[in-house]
């Protein structure tokens, strides 16, 4: 049955393409899954009902959004390819759960989006699903965090270099800057690793879905949050260097003196490097430094 299944959604997505005259296009991260048991895993661990609204980013030819629209009380999906918006129309325009916004994802203002939609009681959560296209991973897992949106969750299938560095827990070996990011809003957990034979055309890289599930608080709590994210971009912009280094030569301490009197308040050694800190670690030097 499930080899069925994979034919169904190959022969789909192939007919789909040639039906609209569709190339993948490589600039706009365009790999289209035809995978089913990806897909069935995705929609599970998001635990879609219908009281949620799902926002999907880059929804392409559909093959996601058919599932969405079965499971959740609205779909809302978000697309930069004109060319796709049509194929989109032409299959889900009966929906009436179903809308599309033609538009860079990084420029929607999805706060605004959000609030008009809990205008409606019907609507109780908002979660985020995609299939992203990652020429700009980042930059959106960067907007959906940093806009602090009115949602529960993200699911997203990324790059799995960038998704390991993501669900890290700071201390890790995979640790980076954004890894105190994700986890300062987020608690987040890997679904699965997903091989490259899974997408028409296949991507150059292994992929994995990564669930986010947004806190209630921040893990941890100061003012100066800003602050504490410089100064963690700052640690890591030089991540061979001891911490002490980096911090002097981003001038993030005024000098060597002052952070070594710093780290050693806080009982951290002279010779520690960035990735071995907890983000209370960053927290309490932001504190230091503020004072
Ligand atoms: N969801 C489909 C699937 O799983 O088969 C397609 C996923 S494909 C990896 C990424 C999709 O994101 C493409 O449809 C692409 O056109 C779209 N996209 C690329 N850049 C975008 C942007 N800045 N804003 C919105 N969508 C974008």
């Amino acid at each position: 049955m499930k080899g069925n299944h994979m034919e169904n959604i190959v022969e789909e997505t192939k007919s789909l393409m040639k039906k609209y005259h569709i190339k993948a296009n490589k600039s706009l991260g365009q790999n289209f899954l035809i995978n089913d048991e990806v897909i069935e895993n995705i929609v599970n661990c998001s635990r879609i009902t219908k009281e949620d609204m799902i926002i999907e980013i880059g929804p392409g030819l559909g093959t996601l959004t058919k599932h969405l629209l079965d499971k959740a009380g609205k779909v809302l999906c978000i697309e930069l390819d004109t060319k796709m918006i049509r194929i989109l129309e032409d299959r889900f325009s009966d929906y009436e759960n179903f809308e599309i916004i033609n538009e860079d994802v990084l420029k929607v203002n999805l706060n605004e989006i959000i609030k008009k939609n809990k205008e409606n009681p019907k609507t109780k959560n908002v979660k985020i699903v995609a299939n992203l296209p990652y020429y700009i991973t980042t930059p959106i897992i960067m907007k959906l965090l940093e806009e602090k949106l009115d949602i529960e969750s993200i699911t997203v299938m990324i790059q799995k270099e960038v998704a390991d560095r993501l669900i890290e827990i700071p201390g890790g070996k995979n640790t980076g800057a954004i890894t105190y990011t994700v986890y300062y809003y987020c608690e987040s957990e890997k679904i699965m690793e997903v091989p490259n034979s899974s997408f028409i055309p296949e991507p150059e890289v292994t992929s994995e879905v990564i669930k986010m599930n947004l806190r209630k608080e921040p893990a941890v709590h100061l003012e100066q949050t800003k602050v504490m994210f410089m100064i963690i971009k700052s640690a890591f912009m030089q991540r061979r260097k001891t911490l002490l280094n980096a911090l002097v030569n981003t001038k993030v301490f005024m000098s060597k003196e002052e952070g070594m009197e710093i780290l050693r308040k806080l009982n951290l050694d002279e010779n520690i490097r960035a990735e071995k800190l907890s983000i209370q670690d960053f927290a309490n030097i932001t504190k230091l430094i503020c004072k």
